[in-house]
């Protein structure tokens, strides 16, 4: 996740990059667009750390990469694992509420992303860690829904290849009806986390839908799915629709 988000397009990079003009934040817009700044400094980064028990490292500068964070709360603060998580995850809920918003959708409240985050992260946890079978209501919510009337549904999944040392992403874009609009799969070969290659899909999922230009969208990780699917207790999803 470190090297994830250290390659965040933000608006500083990008104006680095002589993509955009201006680096200036849109959702505060006071400030530039730094990665410590959505992740931390801006007023709904810290509406949203304030709704959530995690310990975050005082006094982030602008200027601080997303590894100076991890290494103060790591090495300096002695933070035990599970707040790193945590840490991690809100963060990529906030970089995913950026994107959201970049793109003309509904922005989340701080409240909203940090009970997002601490869902998310009860579930991998659940996930990776108890492998009983699961009760009918959780296969009943693990089963693909259609988005609504123009909506489309990205699904996105992160997998680790152990074998191979990498990372597969795999996203399935489709409409109300359940038609596939589009679908992609790629290998990184990079050596990722679990929750770093499930972060990885999440933006690689909302970057395609924006590259064909879908707008309505309805995000869903694949984790759980994947999760039972391997279990031999449903269907997966994405069989036979990777490119
Ligand atoms: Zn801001």
């Amino acid at each position: 996740m470190a090297a994830l988000l250290e390659l965040l397009l933000t608006k500083v990079n990008l104006k680095r990059r002589k993509v955009l003009q201006d680096s200036i934040c849109d959702i505060c817009k006071l400030k530039e667009e730094t990665t410590a700044h959505v992740l931390w400094n801006c007023e709904i980064a810290r509406e949203t750390w304030a709704c959530t028990k995690a310990s975050t490292p005082v006094g982030v500068s602008d200027g601080w990469t997303f590894q100076d964070i991890l290494w103060h709360m790591i090495i300096l603060d002695q933070v035990e694992e599970a707040r790193v998580a945590m840490v991690v995850t809100v963060a990529w809920v906030l970089w995913c509420n950026r994107n959201v918003t970049r793109t003309g959708g509904k922005k989340k409240s701080g409240r909203e992303m940090a009970h997002w985050a601490a869902t998310y992260l009860a579930e991998y946890t659940t996930a990776t860690e108890l492998p009983g079978p699961p009760t009918p209501t959780e296969v009943l919510r693990s089963l693909w829904e259609p988005p609504p009337g123009n909506w489309y549904k990205v699904n996105v999944d992160g997998a680790l290849l152990i074998e191979h040392k990498s990372a597969g992403v795999s996203v399935i874009i489709k409409d109300s009806e359940g038609r596939v609009e589009a679908a992609l799969s790629k290998r990184l070969e990079v050596s990722l986390g679990a929750l770093e290659a499930e972060a990885k899909a999440f933006e690689t999922g909302l970057l395609f839908a924006k590259d064909i230009g879908v707008r309505e969208i309805i995000l869903e990780g694949d984790s759980m799915i994947m999760y039972r699917a391997l279990s031999g207790l449903s269907n997966p999803p994405l069989s036979g629709n990777h490119s």
